[in-house]
């Protein structure tokens, strides 16, 4: 009698381990799902794209939903750790796909530093990082996605050749200098990397695009001017409306010190001040673009910090980093724009420091678990087997 009663014990709690087994792996099954898929549903959802006034045009259309990002920085072959490269490019691929399907916004900016590596990788490393940045963000048919150059996609001014140029805009289908027109509002995107002042071959291209850019911006306006038809006969021209300035480099600021917000630089990053041509763009050249250019905003990224700065009544926004590599606190800009008008929200990304506790608090209750579960099952059959003896 005791023999049975001590191998039924044993089936039962063998049985009680095996489900308790279960339980745990449905947790880890559970928490990893919430970090790692859900949770940027939960956080994205919350966002909505900011209230614009109705405009007072005679022809209203409606506006235009623009999400601005930057500063992705897929990694390379070179320095990128491949856990760290997984991780990152998994939360990224997550965000934008979470934020794509629930804000359906008409077209996306990326400004510049797509990758880590495009300044040094050969050519398989770069169709390798080019392959996964198209997979990781990757759009239906109705939302167009548009980037900007930046110094990590071809290197910084000393290190940019035309080699690295061409193969950036032959994959994103772009050109320096170009003005994209949709709903009646120019976007002007920049290679602001190359407006270095010196008339290197591509600094020399790159401005002589602005410059035509400019014209036909000038043109535009002009339409009931007595010159247009003398100064603007072969001009092709665009919309009417004020232009947006896109670009990678900030325009000359001295530093971040007047930045606000809860993701604009360190107390200590605000205290440096920015070199010219290397965190910023040069007094010259930004004086020269605003001039060339005349924008009612301007976007730009490579800070990795957000900042909102007015050059006269011109506000540029800073894009801060769209990478937890970069940021504890990532987040992209919402825009609704027409012709005349625009209003900017930003969408913050769940935070890292949120998926680290929860991973830890998680691993702390499975830790008891196994402790109050799983270890008296096996005291009880080592003490049921004993019995017989
Ligand atoms: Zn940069």
């Amino acid at each position: 009698m005791a023999v049975v009663r001590t191998g039924l014990g044993t089936e039962k709690s063998s049985r009680l381990k095996r489900r308790n087994v279960f339980l745990c792996l449905g947790f880890i099954f559970v928490i990893i799902f919430f970090c790692e898929f859900l949770l940027y549903y939960l956080v994205i959802i919350q966002c909505h794209w900011p209230h614009l006034e109705t405009t007072t045009s005679p022809h209203p259309t409606s506006p235009l939903k623009a999400m601005f990002l930057s500063d992705t920085h897929l990694l390379g072959e070179i320095t990128g750790h491949w856990f760290d490269k997984l991780r990152r490019e998994w939360q990224m691929e997550r965000a934008y796909q979470s934020a794509i399907w629930l804000l359906q916004p008409d077209i996306v900016f990326i400004l510049g530093d797509l990758f880590d590596e495009g300044k040094w990788s050969n050519s398989k490393a770069w169709e390798d990082d080019l392959t996964r940045f198209q997979s990781m963000f990757r759009h239906p048919p109705h939302t167009e996605l548009l980037v900007v150059v930046g110094n990590h996609d071809i290197g910084f001014h000393y290190e940019m050749t035309v080699h690295k140029l061409n193969r950036f805009e032959k994959a994103f289908n772009l050109t320096s200098g170009k003005v994209v027109s949709r709903k009646g509002i120019n976007f002007v995107l920049v290679n602001s990397v190359a407006l270095e002042g010196d008339d290197c071959v591509i600094c020399k291209a790159a401005e002589d695009q602005i410059l035509e850019v400019s014209r036909r911006l000038n043109c535009s306006r002009m339409k009931n001017h007595p010159d247009f038809m003398k100064k603007c006969r072969s001009v092709h021209l665009l919309p009417p409306s004020t232009p947006i300035l896109l670009q990678h480099y900030p325009l000359y600021r001295k530093s971040d010190a007047e930045c606000t917000g809860e993701d604009s630089a360190s107390p200590e990053e605000k205290k440096v001040l920015f070199k010219e041509q290397y965190d910023v763009l040069s007094q010259d050249a930004s004086q020269k673009l605003l001039k060339l250019i005349q924008p009612r905003l301007i976007l730009s990224g490579h800070t990795h910090s957000a900042c909102r700065v007015l050059h006269g009544n011109v506000p540029e926004i800073s894009v801060p980093s769209f990478s937890w590599r970069n940021r504890n606190n990532p987040s992209f800009i919402m825009g609704l724009i027409t012709a005349e008008d625009f209003s900017l929200g930003k969408c913050f990304l769940p935070t890292e420091n949120t998926v680290i506790y929860i991973y830890c608090v998680a691993g702390v209750l499975l830790c008891f678990c196994a402790v109050i579960y799983l270890l008296p099952l096996n005291v009880s059959f080592y003490t049921t087997k004993q019995k017989p003896i």
